[in-house]
């Protein structure tokens, strides 16, 4: 008998031993083989504001070291020269079911989508698809309507008390304020504190309550129409540096209808990208959009409510870091 169970003994160890690597293989097998399809979209800014072509391998790169995405970039062709600054691209028809998220590193103007692609994101979205906007996206398609709803809240592009009030946090409450004004402002990029106001929120979770951003724009005074929109963190923006005087939100999160969308106003440029707290919102709400969970640790360098944290590696992804990490040299921004 004793021999007996010293076997059973033996068995059940080796077993144990043979099982745990398998386990362990098994989950990194099923992570791989179910990433996240992400959908980049890019190819286009108002202007030369926005740096799209150098800002998309930096998101794409984010995306991928978290090894949960599969990222594919589309670029929104441009109309032929000439065409006119509204005129639409309607080859631009990517097959956005094939996706779980689609990712906007792109402000057009209203005309520039065909009213087919715009359909047809807006059923992708309905049913269930996830979204997220990075900062200028919420610039793009003042008059549609439903992209509207999606962002929650935009600026520019002439936008003004008729795409819905202001947006802002009063005594630690989303408040609106309907009266007349142009929408859209931000002043010197400096570095700023952001405010986690749903620490609960899966993409919060962990974070902060206060933390450094690095210097980067801080948007200010977007209208929108503000329905099914939670806001997740807010900046002052400081009067003296041609703020508003208010608590901007600079993290949301939204529904339209099963989809899932988060709006990050942040990340003007790759310096501003570079900043920790910017990437693991990016991350973390980009996951949320797909499955409305979030599996991933916040990093041990994340920015504390006194210092900055940014990723070098990143910001050299601009040759101009070279230069120094942030300037500040830039002029508050017109109301354009
Ligand atoms: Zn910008």
């Amino acid at each position: 008998m004793t021999h007996y169970s010293r076997r059973t003994t033996r068995r059940v160890v080796t077993v144990a031993v043979l099982v745990a690597p398998f386990a362990a293989l098994m989950m990194s097998v099923m992570t791989a083989a179910t990433p996240i399809r992400v959908l980049l979209i890019d190819g286009e800014s108002a202007g030369t504001y926005h740096d799209w072509q150098r800002v998309t391998p930096v998101l794409r790169k984010m995306l991928d070291e978290t090894a949960l995405f599969d990222v594919t970039v589309a670029t929104a062709s441009t109309p032929e020269p000439g065409a006119g600054p509204g005129a639409p691209s309607p080859q631009f028809a990517p097959d956005f079911s094939k996706y779980q998220v689609v990712m906007l590193n792109y402000d057009g103007p209203d005309g520039r989508w065909s009213a087919e692609t715009k359909a047809s994101f807006e059923r992708f979205v309905q049913s269930g698809g996830g979204v997220v906007a990075v900062h200028a996206a919420d610039n793009a398609f003042p008059g549609w309507a439903a992209f509207n709803e999606m962002v929650g809240v935009g600026g520019w592009r002439n936008r003004t008390e008729q795409a819905g009030p202001f947006w802002f946090f009063r005594d630690g409450k989303l408040t609106s304020d309907t009266s007349p004004g142009r929408a859209g402002s931000h002043g010197k990029r400096v570095p700023f504190a952001i405010t986690t106001r749903e620490p609960n929120h899966p993409i919060m979770r962990g974070l902060p309550r206060v933390w450094m951003h690095q210097g980067d724009e801080l948007y200010a005074r977007m209208r929108g129409p503000g329905k099914n929109m939670t806001v997740l963190a807010t900046a002052f923006s400081d009067e003296a540096n041609a703020g508003s005087g208010r608590d901007e939100p600079q993290l949301m999160v939204l529904s339209y209808g099963k989809g899932r969308i988060f709006h990050t106003t942040l990340g003007h440029d790759i310096n501003a990208l570079s900043s920790v707290g910017f990437i693991v919102t990016l991350q973390r709400g980009t996951e949320w959009a797909a499955t409305g969970n979030v599996t991933q640790k916040v990093p041990a360098n994340f920015p504390t409510a006194n210092t900055v944290s940014y990723r070098a590696d990143i910001a050299a992804m601009d040759p101009r870091s070279a230069n120094g990490l942030d300037p500040l040299t830039s002029a508050p921004a017109p109301r354009k």
